[in-house]
């Protein structure tokens, strides 16, 4: 048995229940969790702005220690401390073996229709129900069972509660500015949206000795983080004139516009803050019905536009580095923590999302 948040009915909240894990197939992991960060992402199913399959267990961005494994699982054994990644990766499909591995959409990491239910819960007089795994993961629960391939081991000395965050918004941010543009020393970066995703990739903008890096968000307190983080000039986003202030700031635009909100403003903004030949990036999930463009001019200017799905990252090498900047006092991950909370208080965590005034709550498991 393990207790779990589970999501029943969109827009209702979490549900607190408890539910049965399996024992390990050939290729799973069963982990303990240790700690889970509470993501924008997951917001998006339990307001049902996404669909998914009902009951299910929200929650991605996790750590813990492995208890057991399946008979084929080479990468991680008991008593590892490991971080998870949704972008579980098959291996060997096209985009694996070209080094897009955060593309990988391979069959076998993920559960069918038809496969046995791995997550079940008791609905009384001996009947029990099937309990949907999201995102690969499942992380809200004190148990996880997750494929060999959504988690990486990592060093020991790594408190779970900043090695959580890195599993989705440090591997996010961090590896739009490391992976998907290739900051180099010296070029101009904004960032619109200083949330977990946004924070880290100013961080690791500092990191990649960037030049300018401009964090545009219209809250006070989330640019004052963002400063503490490495950004060398901040923008209220929402103010009328925040792209002529980026321009002016950048001194005709910046390099890389990275978008890490999920809003249509926001993903606009990212572009217009573009000099000549930059390049935005859109991370935020928007609702399913927003579009981004280029400008017959923007074309003309060589600007691009792309999208960076998890940092583009290739997490098994990428997460251990990640804490190993932690360790070594390069990644800010403190900072970027605004509270620890306990399961049962995991509904009043993500309110505190929905008014948008705190950078990242995490779920601590005993
Ligand atoms: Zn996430
Ligand atoms: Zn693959």
């Amino acid at each position: 048995m393990a207790k779990a948040a589970i999501l029943e009915t969109p827009g209702e909240g979490l549900v607190i229940g408890e539910i049965d894990v399996a024992d390990p197939m050939p290729h799973e992991v069963l982990i303990d969790t240790k700690a889970c960060g509470l993501c924008h992402s997951d917001l998006h199913f339990i307001d049902g702005a996404y669909p998914h399959p009902l009951p299910c267990i929200p929650g991605h961005e996790a750590a813990g220690i492995v208890k057991a494994v399946g008979s084929e699982v080479r990468t991680v054994k008991p008593g590892d401390h490991v971080v998870s990644c949704l972008s579980a990766f098959c291996g060997h499909c096209e985009f694996c073996v070209t080094g897009r591995m955060a593309l990988c959409l391979g069959a076998d990491t993920r559960r069918g229709k038809g496969d046995v239910p791995r997550m079940t819960r008791s609905r009384g007089s001996g009947e029990s129900e099937p309990v949907n795994q999201m995102l690969n993961l499942s992380a809200l629960s004190e148990q996880m069972l997750i494929h060999e391939h959504a988690c990486v081991s990592i060093d020991k000395d790594m408190p779970f509660d900043r090695a959580a965050i890195i599993g989705c918004a440090v591997t996010t941010g961090a590896g739009t500015i490391f992976n998907a543009c290739n900051v180099t020393p010296g070029q101009s970066v904004a960032v619109i949206g200083c949330g977990g995703v946004g924070l880290a990739a100013i961080n690791a903008a500092k990191i990649a000795g960037a030049g300018k890096v401009i964090a545009a968000d219209p809250l006070p307190e989330k640019r004052a983080l963002a400063e503490a983080l490495g950004a060398t000039h901040t923008v209220d986003a929402l103010a009328d004139d925040a792209a002529n202030q980026i321009m002016a700031i950048s001194g005709g635009g910046v390099d890389f516009g990275i978008e890490a909100v999920g809003r249509q403003a926001a993903a606009d903004l990212a572009v217009a803050s573009l000099r000549r030949g930059g390049t935005a990036v859109i991370l935020g999930m928007m609702p399913l019905d927003c579009k981004v463009g280029l400008s017959a001019m923007d074309l003309l200017g060589g600007k691009k536009l792309m999208g960076a799905i998890m940092g583009m990252n290739h997490f098994p090498v990428d997460l251990p580095r990640l804490v190993d900047f932690y360790m070594r006092g390069l990644l800010d991950l403190d900072t970027i923590i605004a509270e620890r909370i306990g399961l049962e208080d995991v509904n009043a965590g993500f309110d505190k999302m929905r008014e948008g005034h705190s950078a990242r709550s995490v779920v601590v498991f005993d």
